[in-house]
């Protein structure tokens, strides 16, 4: 793409809005910038944008989509809003900042998306190849967009890239070299509308993926392992329950392709959950060719990420427990598996299309002695407790 001769149009302006309008501007494009948000923040960024030569099209919205090319979009903004659906039907190429940033990346891509675990999976994954010497960053929904920042690694290093459902919305030519999909559940349908949306675009990850790439997949997700069949990358395995092609565990060991690499005891993280991501980053750091030692180091060094299942506090023989990052009903019940003892859970938030019967038929056999339920959907959690026959409950 020839960027000078070109008119964008970049829709949304939080970090990754941001860094898109930045480089942009700096290949010489013509940049609108639009946010319908006028709060502080954005206003802010706004202004830094326009003395960088931006076009605000706050007053302008129809004409600039009118004069874009390109419609540069933040993974925040709904793929049905309806500028861009008339956009579309005008025939405007629509992307990410995703696809936009890694159209400037030379490392290698490590993807990893899932309905849970990316961040932690991430995370650990990083931490294996900082041990191996070898220069990497997480990059992408962790918060630090690709553009800009991708371009700080060069072709020898690694970006290891968190990939959410909605950056999979706008991607078009995105190909990492190794494709990780953790599991999926269920999430974010108040956006996608139907599970099957969701899963065929958690899917898109692959869909570009050549002979050359590697797919690594859970065997143990009915849903990922149906992903497996069909692709031109090789399927690399990840399973807690069988011996796959590809990692896993065997008599308290992990394992990768028969070579035995060292015992599960070593990943020092409450949850059989974390691993399932553990299996996830030992095939993608082998693929890489990081070494087993270098791996298990990693592995007894990482304390977990804060907010997921983090011990927070001990007070009077009580443990408290920050798990605010449990945003569906999955990773709920992962949590409310992992803590082995009498437990209150203090549960709401942001209203979702969620169905909270699995998460009350947990709690109903589990060592949850009380349930406080707060945040908007706090009466959805009620009625999804009395359905299920759970009333330890009190509503806040
Ligand atoms: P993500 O980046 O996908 O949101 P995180 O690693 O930030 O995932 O974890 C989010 C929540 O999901 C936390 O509550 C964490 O305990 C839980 N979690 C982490 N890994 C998994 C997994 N493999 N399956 C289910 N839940 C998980």
């Amino acid at each position: 793409m020839y960027y000078k001769n070109q008119t964008f149009f970049v829709f949304g302006l939080s970090s990754s809005g941001k860094c898109a309008a930045e480089k942009l501007l700096s290949l010489g494009a013509r940049t609108y910038i639009y946010d319908e948000d006028d709060g502080a923040r954005v206003k802010k960024i706004c202004d830094g944008l326009l003395l960088l030569g931006a076009k605000n099209a706050a007053s302008c919205v129809g004409e600039a989509i009118k004069a874009a090319d390109v419609i540069v979009v933040s993974p925040g903004v709904r793929i049905d809003h309806p500028l861009l659906v008339s956009a579309k039907r005008d025939r405007k190429r629509i992307i990410g900042e995703l696809e936009l940033g890694y159209s400037f990346t030379r490392a290698a891509i490590i993807a990893v998306t899932g309905t849970n675990g990316k961040t932690t999976t991430c995370s650990l994954l990083s931490a294996c190849l900082d041990k191996a010497g070898v220069n990497n960053g997480i990059l992408g929904n962790y918060g630090v967009p690709l553009t800009i920042n991708g371009e700080r690694y060069s072709e020898s290093d690694v970006a290891v890239v968190e990939v959410s459902s909605f950056q999979l919305e706008t991607v078009q030519a995105f190909c990492p070299h190794i494709a990780v999909i953790l599991n999926v559940t269920s999430d974010h349908l108040d956006r996608h509308y139907t599970r099957e949306n969701y899963v065929y675009l958690k899917s898109r990850i692959l869909a570009n993926l050549r002979e050359s790439e590697y797919a690594v997949l859970n065997f143990d997700d009915p849903t990922v392992r149906s992903f497996g069949a069909g692709i031109k990358a090789k399927v690399v395995w990840f399973s807690q329950k069988e011996k796959v092609g590809g990692a896993y565990i065997e008599d308290g060991k992990f394992f990768f392709y028969d070579e035995e690499l060292f015992a599960v005891s070593k990943l020092d993280m409450i949850g059989d959950h974390n691993e399932e991501n553990a299996l996830a980053a030992i095939c993608a750091a082998k693929l890489v060719g990081v070494k087993n030692e270098s791996i298990a180091s990693a592995f007894s060094d990482f304390k977990g990420v804060k907010h997921r299942i983090e011990l927070v506090a001990k007070k009077n023989g009580v443990e408290y427990y920050n798990d605010s990052k449990a945003t569906n009903v999955d990773s709920t019940i992962k949590a409310i598996d992992a803590l082995h003892r009498p437990t209150v859970v203090i549960l709401g938030g942001k209203t979702k299309v969620q169905d909270y019967a699995p998460l009350f038929d947990k709690i109903r056999s589990s060592d949850v002695r009380h349930a406080v339920l707060t945040g908007e959907n706090r009466f959805e959690l009620l009625e999804a407790a009395k359905k299920a026959g759970f009333n330890k409950v009190t509503v806040s």
